[in-house]
């Protein structure tokens, strides 16, 4: 492809609204525009590593036995009543009637398209297992969307359903799926982590999510420095650390005043108390109606996802001043266990705790020398707490938790028969017996996956591609076009490279060294070579990886091969 006649808008100035450098530098390279927040054109470069992507995708999707088909993306409400998501989905569903007034929505998932797909038309036991995959353009409208291609509206998925006579089958394709994941992650050239996930919205219990290892990515991961437990900080497990919670003193609760001082770093320096002896008191309303009262040691947080599976709900609200002021006659910060008229969960730490403090459920006043059982008794015990660095590792004895952050551009899910029980997706076993499938789902962020990819390979001056995922291979910076004797040799190496296959960038504008070498470097195609005058008089041309200073000088009637070598073996 030719510079001079391609769209590649590349610009100087940093866009002011992009807060990450994948965001930044797709803007810059002129590889996406923005149409609407979280809406975006994909330019000529950026459609050519989609495709890149997808090209890898499909092969080790087709490989493991998955077939491709191709859903839309208006799905009809009847489908999403049917699974029961109509309702609870929330506002993430782009909602919309059509001329006779039915209801539509935009898909952001097609569990309820594929299983109805699957219900209507296999019967019998023997046509399974089957594996369906998409790749497609997907719609949620996202709370806040941002990042650019990370968390867009709009975005292109790898989508892939499967379904099965029994759970073990099930599982096995799990593990399919996993393996491939793998192996597609490590051909974009990604350095990523497969972590244990909550199975949030859609369900089921086995579930890990591929996660891109950078320190802009929205998640928060927890793992194992000594084995090999990792999980997303909202599943991952705590165990119980041993800290000498009492200060000693099995006096009977005494209230204190706290005039004005709400948080416990601020009563805990009033009081002199270190935080881990405070007991949080936090009120959520419950999705069946009512408040619920959760406690922490006071050097803990919640986990709002382990409370929201415990209370069969995605979105867990805190209640509001007023309704916690109707309820204890307190407002929030003066919050206690002792006395409190609500139901009370606590987190496995506050168990046996002793002297500990608490809000008094009285403006302005906190209770000390507070003991667990003999002031309050939970209505339960469980595992309600954020885990964090340096806390023990759930899996091994020695170990200690690490925190990371990362991207998440994949996410394996074991469904069972979440959806099939729900819409009635049934099948024949071998002895003419109506069983109800078995299914799991298997999603790739296609867009998001290369913004990750420019996460992890960049440099001040611009996107270093992985080969594999790269727009173009090569890229020939004539250093002046308008010379013969350049032109010619350009025009040659040009001819022969694309003959043989290479996927070729040629800078052929009127422009001034620089201003193509700063461009070369922007756009990140991973080899450059060079062709000048000086250069031609010694009879070579020059060869550089993009990310690495040294270049090297190959001969002007061997370049073509020798360039194709470089590429195969990833060097010069
Ligand atoms: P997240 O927690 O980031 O919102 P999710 O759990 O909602 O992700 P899935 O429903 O598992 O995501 O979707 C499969 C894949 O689609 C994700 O692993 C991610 O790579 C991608 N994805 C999800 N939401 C977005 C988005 N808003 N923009 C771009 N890619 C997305
Ligand atoms: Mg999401």
């Amino acid at each position: 492809m030719r510079w001079r006649t391609s769209f590649i808008p590349t610009i100087k100035e940093e866009p002011s609204d992009a807060e990450v450098t994948s965001h930044r530098l797709l803007v810059r390279a002129g590889m996406i525009r923005q149409v609407s927040r979280g809406v975006y054109d994909f330019l000529p470069l950026a459609l050519r590593t989609l495709r890149k992507i997808e090209a890898i995708v499909r092969e080790e999707m087709n490989r493991a036995g998955a077939q491709e088909l191709l859903m839309p993306v208006t799905s009809p409400a009847e489908l999403w009543r049917d699974s029961g998501r109509w309702d609870v989905y929330g506002k993430e569903l782009l909602r919309f009637k059509d001329r006779h007034e039915r209801d539509f929505c935009l898909a952001p998932t097609h569990e309820e398209i594929i299983t109805d797909l699957v219900r209507r038309d296999v019967r019998s036991y023997r046509e399974l297992p089957m594996n369906l995959y998409q790749i497609q353009t997907k719609f949620r409208d996202e709370v806040r969307p941002r990042f650019g291609l990370m968390r867009g509206r709009e975005f292109i998925m790898k989508d892939a359903y499967s379904f099965h006579l029994d759970r073990e089958d099930a599982e096995r394709e799990y593990h399919n799926m996993y393996d491939t994941y793998r192996r597609i992650f490590s051909r974009c050239g990604l350095r990523f982590r497969a972590v244990e996930a909550d199975s949030g919205a859609i369900g089921g219990s086995l579930s890990h999510e591929f996660q891109v290892l950078a320190d802009s990515g929205e998640d928060a991961l927890a793992a194992c420095g000594a084995c090999d437990y990792a999980a997303n900080v909202q599943k991952a497990e705590s165990r119980l650390t041993s800290v000498e919670s009492g200060g000693g003193s099995d006096a009977p609760p005494e209230t204190v005043p706290t005039p004005g001082l709400k948080t416990v770093p601020e009563v805990s320096e009033f009081l002199n108390v270190p935080p881990e002896r405070f007991i949080k008191t936090m009120i959520y309303r419950k999705p069946s109606g009512g408040l619920l009262a959760v406690l922490v040691r006071g050097d803990h947080e919640v986990n709002e996802t382990k409370l929201g599976n415990l209370l069969d709900t995605i979105a867990m609200e805190m209640a509001d001043e007023d309704e916690v002021q109707q309820a204890v006659g307190a407002p929030p910060g003066f919050l206690g266990p002792v006395g409190l008229p609500l139901e009370v969960w606590a987190d496995h730490a506050v168990e046996g705790m002793t002297d500990a403090v608490t809000g008094a459920n009285r403006a302005d006043a906190h209770t000390i020398h507070v003991n667990q059982p003999r002031d309050f008794t939970p209505a339960r015990f469980t595992d309600l707490r954020l885990v964090e660095a340096g806390d023990p590792c759930p899996r091994c004895e020695t170990g200690v938790i690490e925190e990371y952050r990362g991207i998440e551009v994949g996410h394996v899910f074991y469904l069972g028969r979440k959806y099939s029980e729900a819409m009635g997706a049934t099948i024949l076993d071998a002895e003419g017996q109506e069983r109800v499938m078995e299914m799991g789902c298997y999603g790739i962020g296609v867009t998001r996956l290369m913004a990750a990819a420019i996460e992890q390979n960049n440099d001040a001056d611009g996107i270093i591609w992985p080969l594999s995922i790269a727009p173009f291979s090569v890229e020939l910076v004539p250093l002046n076009y308008k010379e013969e004797s350049v032109r010619e040799v350009t025009e040659g190496i040009y001819q022969g490279l694309s003959e043989a296959g290479r996927e070729v960038l040629l800078d052929d504008r009127d422009e001034r060294p620089g201003v193509k070498f700063k461009d070369a470097d922007l756009v990140g195609v991973p080899l450059r070579v060079t062709i000048g005058a000086k250069g031609l008089a010694k009879g070579i041309v020059e060869l550089r990886w993009r990310g690495e200073g040294a270049t090297s000088e190959v001969p002007v009637d061997e370049a073509v091969e020798r360039i194709g070598a470089a590429l195969d073996n990833g060097r010069a």
